[in-house]
């Protein structure tokens, strides 16, 4: 960045008279102007990161902190009687649905803040995840138009743009870089796609409907688009800098997948080197395992992509050809290595006319990953069990992180400050060392009370404009935001809240610290279950707030169009993070961490990264409860029948609370939709799938539990001190140097 010259410019930039986009868009244009160039990837090994998904949040303060000038934009604004926070006004670029893609953020961020070479690849949608809007309780969906503000962080690259092919359709990838800036620019290059006959639909939208054949194509359509542009325009850059010797393509590449979507592209590189370049299949193929990674982020069965062979040979013919020779090599090899019929047959990339896409990854890839311990386990004792005999050196765990830079430094200015004056600075170049803190949490807490109180503040005061919901900062802060899936078990927490509720009118609960319990999700448009959770959380949030006999000591909200703006606030002003996914569903999570490195305790199961979190900080400074992934294996090994947990007053009345009309789902039957997932089985589901009934009890005691430690203010803050004070491993700074020492080996 040439300093200077950038505060010399938005010195002299007129502003008189401008509105927030346009200002927006001048700030941010001077910005990239004086920022530098995208450092060049000649001569020297890069890593690739093929994403479906890049949740990046808004840009502008991100970038303009990256780049050490948002201190003196805001003093020079404010000298021009602009507030700096107008810019609040402007969205996200939400190209992503949650974990995944904020994942691929955060990597890109911490990649760039310590100087290594890793690129991101991806689809510039038109429409990012949709805007959310709640309507008498409804979740309702309006297209998330994010360019309408103007795009001034991205360089359209008209003349690097090319042609994709389809059988039945021709598409342009026309490529938007978008500098990563840190101590080295990078490049996140999402593409476009641009020309006749319905070639623009392929980037339109994130996630399109895809229970129709077309949906389905569509999305087979969007996998091979961006991740063809991608392999084709690396073997380009190969050739230019070292001619057509493809056997060391892997000596300059690798390419990383983040989870199936992009795998595809295994199989286009194998296409490209093939019939472009002529090389032998059997050389093509071993190209690919010396370059391709892939990363695991699920081991719910619904969530692991395959494909009809049909849909593949209508659009991608030579694709479904390439993938079932890759499937002949797979079984060759593998019974040479003495595996049996059955061991094959669950390795299968392509059986019953079908495409197996995490086999196929799991067999190109030179290492797999899951991403975080307990998720990396089950990877090799179950989903995928019988690759990790074969292969014993592919798996591996890299636990998850989030870059402290937006999750901490950006969001929570104060407390960052408070870090500085009693540890130094030196933190925030070298996040391992906040473990400093470790030794000092007692003599923070009084003034880490106050930094807290404040960013509750802000947040209360923003959430009583956006969702008309009054709470005073004086109340104990629980959060539960993340995507709305009943593996994550929102409806357990509003059961529990309920359950709390009633023992407030009763007055069996007594000494009660007044509790704010605060929502943010999105359901999948077409989630039946998950929508009508959500308008169940929505019809006791309007009980109990408008229970003048309760609502001085108990409120809920659910905030509208959760996004990584919302988080943002959130994770600053929350004293408990609620995490409590069904034991051995979430791979690692990562909201956990932002909300352990703001200083949250964590009330949650022994699932994904919460593990690694009370592992870190200390189960006495986290609320853990709720069956383990060892019980919930028993229980259905049992045959767990959730009638028996109506046996229990507290069950009973939380199920009955869906069917005894106490609550509206406006005639939706939404509700009774609920009640039968838990007590008859939904779909190819068992009664009560995800435990929300056998672990309800259990939970309501530990929130008890913590809202009772809440009153003694200051052990509680020391609680939540520790968990900062050891939130360093949870940095993506650490996850990505582990990337690149162990999968990826590249340097700065
Ligand atoms: C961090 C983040 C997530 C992931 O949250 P989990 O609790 O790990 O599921 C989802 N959405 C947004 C906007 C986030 O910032």
């Amino acid at each position: 960045m040439n300093t200077e010259l950038f505060l010399n410019d938005l010195n002299g930039l007129d502003t008189e008279n401008k509105d927030v986009i346009t200002l927006y868009n001048e700030i941010s244009a001077l910005a990239m102007k004086h920022a530098g160039e995208i450092a060049p990837t000649a001569g020297k090994r890069n890593a690739y990161y093929l994403s479906m998904e890049f949740l990046i949040g808004r840009s502008f303060y991100n970038n303009l902190m990256e780049l050490g000038v948002l201190e003196q934009t805001r003093e020079i604004l404010e000298k021009k009687g602009i507030d700096i926070n107008v810019f609040e006004e402007i969205e996200d670029a939400a190209l992503g649905n949650g974990g995944l893609g904020r994942l691929a953020a955060c990597f890109l961020d911490s990649a760039a803040g310590l100087g290594l070479p890793l690129h991101g690849y991806g689809i510039r949608y038109k429409y990012g995840l949709f805007k959310q809007a709640i309507e008498n309780g409804f979740q309702t969906e309006l297209p998330d138009d994010w360019q309408r503000f103007g795009d001034p962080w991205s360089v359209r690259r008209e003349s690097e743009k090319r042609l994709i092919e389809f059988a039945d359709m021709k598409v342009y990838a026309v490529p938007y870089d978008m500098p990563v800036f840190g101590k080295r620019i990078n490049r996140l290059r999402l593409f476009q796609a641009e020309g006749e006959g319905g070639a623009e639909k392929i980037s339109e939208y994130l996630y399109p409907a895809d229970d129709t054949e077309e949906g389905k194509l569509l999305r087979l359509r969007q996998e091979y688009f961006f991740s063809a542009a991608t392999v084709a325009e690396l073997l380009d850059k190969h050739v230019k800098e070292h001619g057509r010797n493809f056997k060391t393509f892997a000596d300059y590449n690798v390419i990383q997948l983040n989870d199936t979507h992009p795998v595809i592209a295994a199989a286009e590189f194998i296409r490209l080197l093939t019939k472009k370049y002529r090389l032998a299949f059997a050389t093509a193929l071993d190209v690919a395992k010396r370059t391709f990674a892939y990363t695991n982020h699920t081991v719910l069965p619904e969530a692991l992509e395959c494909w009809k062979e049909d849909y593949v040979t209508k659009i991608l013919p030579e694709i479904a050809d390439v993938m079932k020779k890759i499937s002949v090599y797979a079984v060759r090899e593998q019974t040479a290595a003495g595996c049996g019929k059955d061991e094959v047959a669950a390795m299968a990339i392509y059986k019953g006319e079908t495409f197996y896409m995490a086999n196929l990854a799991v067999y190109i890839a030179k290492s797999v990953n899951g991403v975080a311990m307990l998720h990396t386990e089950i990877l090799k004792a179950s989903l995928f069990a019988t690759a990790h005999k074969t292969y014993p050196d592919k798996i591996q765990n890299k636990t998850n992180g989030i870059t402290h830079r937006r999750w901490l430094e950006l969001c929570n200015k104060e407390f960052s400050s408070l870090i500085d004056e009693a540890i130094g600075k030196d933190w925030r170049g070298d996040i391992s060392r906040l473990s400093a803190l470790r030794g000092k949490t007692e003599g923070l807490a009084e003034k880490f009370i106050e930094v807290k109180r404040e960013k509750k503040r802000r947040l209360l005061q923003y959430v009583a404009e956006k969702e008309g919901v009054e709470v005073s900062p004086d109340f104990l802060v629980f959060a539960q935001v993340k995507r709305l899936h009943e593996y994550k078990r929102q409806l357990m927490t509003a059961f529990a809240i309920l359950d709390i509720y009633y023992g407030l009118k009763s007055g069996e609960i007594t000494n009660f610290y007044p509790s704010l319990f605060i929502f943010g999700a999105k359901s999948a448009p077409a989630y039946r279950r998950a929508k009508a959770i959500i308008k169940f959380i929505n019809e006791i949030a309007a009980k109990i707030n408008a229970d003048e006999s309760v609502n001085k000591l108990l409120k809920v909200v659910f905030v509208c169009n959760y996004n990584v703006s919302y988080a943002e606030k959130i994770v600053a002003g929350t004293d408990v993070s609620l995490q409590v996914s069904t034991a051995g569903l979430e791979a690692s999570g990562t909201g956990n961490m932002k909300f352990m490195m703001n200083g949250a305790v964590t009330c949650g199961t022994m699932d994904g990264a919460n593990i690694e979190i009370v592992e870190k900080a200390g189960a006495e400074n986290n609320y853990i409860f709720g069956a383990e992934v060892d019980d919930v294996e028993r229980l259905k090994a049992e045959g767990y029948n959730p009638e028996k947990t109506l046996e229990n007053p507290v069950c009973k009345r939380a199920a009955e609370a869906l069917i005894n009309g106490e609550f509206s789902d406006g005639g939706t039957g939404g509700f009774k939709e609920l009640y039968d997932s838990l007590l008859k089985g939904a779909s190819w589901h068992s009664p009560d799938n995800y435990f929300v009934l056998y672990d309800l009890p259990d939970y309501i005691r530990a929130l008890l539990k913590i809202n009772a430690d809440y009153s003694d203010k200051r052990a509680f803050a020391v609680k939540q001190l520790n968990n900062a004070a050891n939130s360093a491993y949870f940095s993506s700074d650490r996850t990505i140097k582990e990337y690149a020492e162990e999968i990826w080996h590249i340097q700065p």
